[in-house]
């Protein structure tokens, strides 16, 4: 309890089933206590036996929450056509606060919530898709939310999260890591392993380069997956007795000078994304992944981080 670097001897039983099963059904126990704080904070019912995919964090374009949604309303699309092959059944956590004069921040909220009643009503999509807005985030709720979570969403912008500690938190409680190399991403990559972590998207010099000539226009016309997606927000699917409410949503994804390149990263994180549901169907090589995630978080404690400040920075003349 007092040395978290001791978390790493967990890692050989990755290898022993019948640890790894009793570790998965503490998870299993985990999800159904959120699923019922779900169901009583946003009326929505989500399934145990579904991936919990979830991001938690203040609302901010760079953290690009709507990198997310734009990826649930593909699934929606794919859903409605029938093309459901390798994909697993997931429940989308979308949670967190606004400061009250940013009103960007507020219209993603409210696209996340027009985007969820629109996919939970819709009796053709209820067995594979699941979306709720979570009101109030915060920590007290983040007890529940980070042990009940299956996938970590942490898809900032390369280059703009100065760490991030939503994403450990996660880690340490055998989510699975979907993210940008950005911020402690980075750490928690080299810790698990890249074969244990998702990774999609620009880095941080890649972000810069592109900035150059970014042409959103162009990736979207040449990318049929994302067509769809904007086609469909634009044609007011999502605000259909409120018009044009979204406009300042897509135009700020078509436009060239979008500092956080959502729709540059869009195609990887969809790849990505399928990975995630073909490695979750595989329930032992997901327990493994899951088993060694909490098992490589002990470098994340705050005792190791304030031990090395005390010797390599306050002691570094004093030895
Ligand atoms: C951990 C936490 C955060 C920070 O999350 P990031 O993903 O690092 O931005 C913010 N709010 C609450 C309530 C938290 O528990």
């Amino acid at each position: 309890m007092k040395d978290l670097s001791q978390l790493e001897k967990l890692k050989p039983f990755a290898q022993d089933r019948s640890f790894t099963e009793k570790f998965m059904l503490v998870k299993r126990v985990n999800k159904e206590r959120l699923a019922k704080m779900v169901t009583k904070s946003c009326c929505v019912d989500f399934d145990p036996d579904m991936i919990f995919d979830v991001q938690v964090k203040r609302i901010h374009e760079y953290k690009r929450q709507l990198l997310n949604v734009l990826h649930v309303i593909h699934l929606y699309i794919r859903i409605l056509q029938g093309e459901t092959h390798g994909m697993h059944p997931r429940c989308v956590l979308i949670g967190g606060k606004a400061a009250p004069g940013y009103h960007t921040a507020k219209l993603i909220i409210k696209l996340v919530n027009n985007v969820a009643a629109v996919v939970n009503r819709d009796p053709r999509v209820r067995n594979w898709l699941r979306v709720a807005f979570f009101p109030d985030y915060r920590v007290t709720a983040m007890e529940v939310i980070c042990p009940g979570t299956d996938l970590s969403e942490q898809i900032s912008t390369a280059g703009k999260e100065a760490s991030g500690t939503g994403n450990m938190k996660f880690m340490m409680s055998g989510a699975v890591t979907i993210g940008t190399l950005d911020g402690a991403n980075i750490e928690i990559r080299d810790a698990v392993g890249a074969d244990n972590y998702f990774l999609f998207g620009m880095d941080a010099s890649e972000v810069e380069l592109a900035r150059v000539n970014y042409d959103p226009n162009y990736v979207i016309a040449h990318d049929e997956r994302l067509m769809q997606v904007m086609h469909l927000l634009e044609s007011g699917h999502f605000n259909l007795f409120e018009a044009g409410l979204f406009k300042p949503i897509v135009d700020a994804i078509r436009s060239a000078t979008d500092p956080w390149m959502t729709a540059a990263d869009f195609h990887s994180y969809v790849e990505a994304q399928q990975r995630v549901s073909e490695t979750f169907q595989d329930t032992s090589r997901w327990s493994r992944i899951s088993v060694l995630n909490t098992a490589s978080s002990g470098f994340f404690s705050s005792d190791r981080t304030i031990a090395e400040y005390r010797d390599q920075i306050w002691m570094k003349n004093k030895k």
